[in-house]
């Protein structure tokens, strides 16, 4: 008997499918595994595999987990998915490669901060909140011209745009449009999609996918 696909190796043949019909290149998508709640033994099997991006959602779980598995995994790439308070940037700064969670004045100033004293400087995606959920965070679609100027002020190199749509409404329209401000502001990066629409969101033009629950399994309840 054939040895089944892992789910990674599924992941990726859905990838790759989604980028044939959308007439793209699988390596123009970067796919985001999310480690978030799940221990390094959850995460080892995936590295194992070749898998080179993670996602993280709290830096203060990433700072316990990551620097152990790095020094196995050197040329790791971490992501910073999830909302960042002001006063962790210098943190965030020093442990991730890219941030995607960037929406507000007050963290620009204090990513630039970080940025300026680690004299480390790395890639940010503007998150916009596209659905209009203030509670998920993401800077409103007017308020992104402004906070993009802001963020070029401070030499913050911003990769593109994220976005989060609203649970169980049909996500395309809100893929589109994060596709679209994309481009009328020059971006490249697009984050967008997880594991229920991550097809959907690259036929849109997502560079980025952040999957967890389809390679890790559910997450256990947080405590
Ligand atoms: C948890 C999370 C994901 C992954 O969600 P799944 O549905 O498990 O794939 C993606 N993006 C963000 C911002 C998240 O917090």
């Amino acid at each position: 008997m054939e040895k089944a696909d892992t789910p990674l190796q599924q992941v990726r043949a859905n990838i790759a499918k989604a980028c044939t019909i959308a007439r793209r290149e699988p390596d123009d998508v970067t796919l985001i595994a999310v480690s978030k709640t799940h221990p390094a033994e959850t995460i080892e099997p995936l590295l194992r595999q070749g898998q080179r991006h993670f996602g993280e959602n709290r830096v203060q779980e990433a700072q316990g987990k990551w620097p152990a598995l790095r020094e196995a995994y050197p040329d790791v790439h971490l992501h910073l998915i999830g909302q960042l308070q002001s006063n962790k940037a210098e943190d965030a700064v020093a442990l991730f490669d890219t941030i995607h969670s960037l929406d507000r004045p007050s963290l620009v100033k204090a990513l630039g901060k970080a940025m300026d004293k680690l004299d480390k400087r790395i890639p940010c995606f503007v998150q916009v909140d596209v659905g209009e959920e203030e509670q998920k965070g993401g800077c409103a679609v007017a308020d992104l011209p402004k906070l993009l100027d802001r963020a070029r002020d401070a030499d913050i190199p911003v990769a593109g745009l994220m976005c989060l749509p609203p649970f169980e409404i049909e996500p395309a329209p809100f893929f589109a449009l994060l596709d679209k401000l994309a481009r009328d502001h020059g971006l490249e990066g697009r984050s967008m999609g997880m594991s229920g629409d991550y097809e959907t969101a690259i036929k849109l033009g997502a560079t980025h996918v952040r999957v967890g629950t389809a390679l890790f399994g559910e997450r256990g309840k947080p405590a």
